[in-house]
């Protein structure tokens, strides 16, 4: 079914088409004729069904029909839990609506940057805020932006939100808002807390669920590798060469470890850099969009780092260090197999962590086969998880004093050069 069928304007579908989007998915083909009638509504899904653009299409539909204000004042509110994801629905708006006679005024607000731009790109109004829950009220509480005209509320991902400890911002936001006003209300699970939250701010909504595409179908194909911890990075290299992967997200503990296994990748001629909280604001979205656009091969990262982050069709994500839980794994592995595309998920599993996995394993109801890669055997055989010390988890491997960074480390513009240079 193309999305014209959906009642979107010529305009929303050749900017649809220009992303390469054919079909609509699941949500997309049930929430857009739903929102774009009004109702208020629940969404039940996960980061990669395409919610993102199920709900700013039928919004940009719908305000493309209403005048235009001046100054402009804040008719959409979209609120994330975080900077990245907030980044990213930006993005979206921004692309979808590029064929409009009358784009809307996006601003996106977040917390971790100076506010003082942020405050001066709503001077003169903004029809759309994506923002963060905390930066928006600072923002308020400044009188950058008012929130009394508000039409549509959408709630993003609101199961982070609570995880992310916003409650009590939501509830100032929500005080803020018009009673009067259309509630969109995105997430991937619903705990308790979650849905008494929809459960207050919905009227009669359109429930839309879409089942989680279940981990252990073939669409990400999970793997686990025993390998002892000190040869890890050997193996990736091994793993990235001879596999011909070229773009690799690798999951690490921490910030160091991030920054070490990228170098030793880098001098084993692999074009690896790291992605973590250390970094700049404006260095991540340059990582980022280099990553993206392919200039490197492999992105060496932390969990909090990666959260939000979409790149779509990522073909081959790797837990060199394991995740701390079942529900960490699931986020992390879920950013291969994007939107229906396949995608590889490999675990890094010695003496010290199998234990860990297999809580893993039996908390996602898996079961995976250990495998060997030769020349990478591991010298010691898994123990018995019984025996296995009880926090033989993620913390303990990548302390520094595991190796360095020695001698001069190339910049991160002679290294693009390099990856330039050796491109056909
Ligand atoms: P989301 O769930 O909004 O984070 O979207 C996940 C990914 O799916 C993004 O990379 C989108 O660009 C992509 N996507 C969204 N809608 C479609 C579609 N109809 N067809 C193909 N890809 C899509």
């Amino acid at each position: 079914m193309p999305f014209t069928t959906l009642g979107l304007s010529p305009a929303l579908a050749r900017a649809v088409g220009e992303l390469g989007f054919v079909t609509p998915t699941p949500i997309q083909t049930a929430a857009i004729p739903a929102i774009l009638a009004g109702a208020d509504l629940l969404g039940l899904a996960q980061t990669g069904s395409g919610k993102t653009a199920a709900f700013v299409l039928p919004l940009l539909q719908r305000q493309q029909a209403a005048p235009a204000q001046t100054p402009r004042r804040v008719h959409t509110l979209i609120v994330v839990p975080t900077r990245e994801l907030a980044a990213q629905v930006g993005e979206v708006l921004r692309s979808l609506a590029r064929h409009l006679p009358q784009p809307p005024k996006v601003a996106v607000l977040f917390g971790g940057v100076s506010v003082n731009p942020q405050m001066m790109g709503l001077r003169g109004g903004a029809d759309v805020v994506v923002a963060t829950p905390g930066r928006l009220l600072d923002l308020v509480a400044h009188n950058a932006l008012g929130l009394a005209t508000v039409q549509t509320l959408v709630l993003d991902e609101a199961d982070r939100l609570l995880d992310l400890g916003f409650a009590d911002e939501i509830s100032k936001v929500l005080a803020l808002l018009p009673p009067r006003r259309q509630n969109l209300f995105f997430s991937a699970t619903m705990p308790s807390a979650v849905d008494a939250l929809a459960t207050a701010l919905l009227r009669d909504p359109v429930r839309v669920e879409v089942p989680a595409t279940p981990i252990h179908e073939p669409v990400i194909q999970q793997r686990v590798i025993a390998v002892d911890a000190d040869r890890r990075t050997q193996l990736l290299r091994h793993l990235v060469k001879e596999s011909g992967w070229t773009r690799v997200l690798v999951f690490v503990a921490t910030r160091y470890a991030a920054e070490l296994v990228a170098d030793k990748l880098y001098k084993a001629g692999i074009f690896a850099t790291s992605f973590h909280g250390d970094l700049s604001q404006g260095a991540r979205k340059e990582v980022l969009a280099e990553f993206k656009a392919e200039r490197w091969e492999v992105l060496v990262t932390t969990d909090l780092a990666a959260r939000g982050i979409d790149i779509a069709q990522l073909p081959v994500v790797v837990n060199y260090d394991l995740p701390r839980s079942a529900v960490d794994y699931v986020h992390r592995i879920g950013r291969t197999g994007r939107a229906g595309a396949s995608g590889l998920a490999v675990s890094f599993v010695s003496t010290a962590t199998e234990p860990h996995f297999r809580l893993i394993e039996k908390r996602q109801h898996l079961s995976l086969p250990r495998e060997q890669v030769a020349g990478f055997e591991p010298a010691i055989a898994t123990p018995d998880a019984a025996t296995a010390p009880p926090d033989a988890g993620v913390q303990a491997r990548s302390a520094p004093g595991t190796g360095g960074i020695k001698g001069k480390r190339p910049s991160k513009k002679d290294k693009l050069r390099a990856a330039a240079a050796l491109k056909p």
